[in-house]
């Protein structure tokens, strides 16, 4: 693998879909108008790349992947910067936002590009090559300033973990007056703790299933109490809020019964957020929704804009999501990273990039 400015081409991980990485040569790329060249720092594994990509090309639309450079979630230093940039230059420390739009329309012009429905849309390291490689071309609109003390493993992570987060608790208006409940303690449930935490709430509790992340998420700190799904959780949340239930509660999981657990944790006029993708929910709508007058959100991703005050938010109060990371590896073995991020017990898995 070469790192050496003066050669046309890299090493890339680019993932065939059969549950293996393929690391081969690239070119190195070069800016064009409003674009810079990052030297990638850090870029992290997420969920979505194992289950729509490495196990197996699923993805359609927005979740296709294009056997590009994969990655979605990197963060870096500006090396390079093309004509027409008018706010970064080499040297900058940058997180960037995981996708990029046509920059023209409603959602762009929010910096929801996620939302974007132009031709023009694309995910790095799904449509166009991310941040496992050595340099990584950017929009210069997507990339975020990442503030010290945060580090570039912590930048890697705001844009599509902690951000998801940030911006559901931001919907259902936690603060410190809350007690929150978290279903789903993967990378982002546990990010949601810490997001939490940042909001002021101080009163957090966790709940899954799957013993391996319930120790992970024990270990962390971030948790008063982590609660075992399949110990009848309803029951334990009672004696621990005097009957009451919770003021607040996001679902990270995704599963039915983790979401109504969520729901039917919150006291009246709680709040909930959803953030887990796919499946199914199902709920009293009289019991559960209105004569509890509770409010459900959903939220999807962040905005550039959203990852900015993130950012800003994290380095202010000294939190570090690279505390959520439990595996790092080189971009040579990206392949190990790969079988890491699939096994059930790990947290975040992160590449990271040495001088
Ligand atoms: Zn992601
Ligand atoms: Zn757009």
């Amino acid at each position: 693998m070469s790192t050496d400015t003066s050669t046309a081409t890299m090493t890339g991980a680019f993932l065939p879909g059969d549950g293996t990485v393929d690391l081969r040569a690239t070119p190195r790329p070069r800016p064009g108008h409003g674009q810079v060249v990052l030297r990638t720092r850090a870029s992290g594994i997420c969920g979505s790349d194992i289950h729509y990509i490495y196990n197996g090309h699923i993805g359609e639309g927005g979740a296709r992947y294009d056997n590009v450079v994969a990655g979605h979630e990197p963060a870096g230093e500006v090396v390079e910067v093309g004509p027409g940039c008018k706010r970064l230059k080499p040297g900058d420390r940058v997180a960037v936002y995981h996708i990029s739009g046509c920059g023209q329309c409603d959602e762009c012009a929010r910096g929801y590009f996620i939302g974007c429905t132009s031709e023009a849309r694309a995910a790095y390291g799904w449509q166009r090559d991310g941040g496992h490689a050595p340099y990584l071309l950017a929009e210069e609109n997507t990339c975020v300033p990442l503030p010290e003390p945060l580090t570039y493993v912590d930048g890697a992570f705001i844009a599509c973990g902690i951000g998801t987060v940030y911006e559901a608790l931001t919907r259902i208006t936690l603060s410190g007056a809350d007690r929150l409940l978290v279903t789903g303690l993967g990378p982002v449930g546990a990010a949601a703790a810490l997001v939490a935490r940042a909001f002021g709430v101080r009163t957090v509790y966790g709940a899954e299933v799957v013993p391996e992340r319930m120790e992970w998420a024990r270990s962390l700190g971030l948790f008063d109490e982590v609660l075992d799904s399949s110990a009848e959780p309803l029951e334990r949340i009672g004696e621990l809020t005097d009957g009451t239930g919770v003021e607040a509660a996001v679902d990270c999981s995704g599963h039915p019964a983790a979401r109504s657990l969520a729901l039917k944790a919150l006291r009246v006029r709680g709040r909930l957020a959803l953030v887990g993708e796919g499946g199914q929910m199902t709920l009293d709508v009289s019991d559960d929704v209105l004569h509890k007058q509770i409010v459900i959100s959903g939220s999807w991703v962040t905005s550039v804009q959203g990852m900015t005050r993130l950012a800003e938010l994290l380095a202010r109060q000294e939190l570090h999501p690279e505390r959520l990371v439990s595996d790092r590896f080189p971009l040579a073995e990206a392949d190990h990273a790969y079988k890491a991020a699939a096994g059930r017990a790990a947290g975040k898995v992160c590449l990271v990039f040495e001088d």
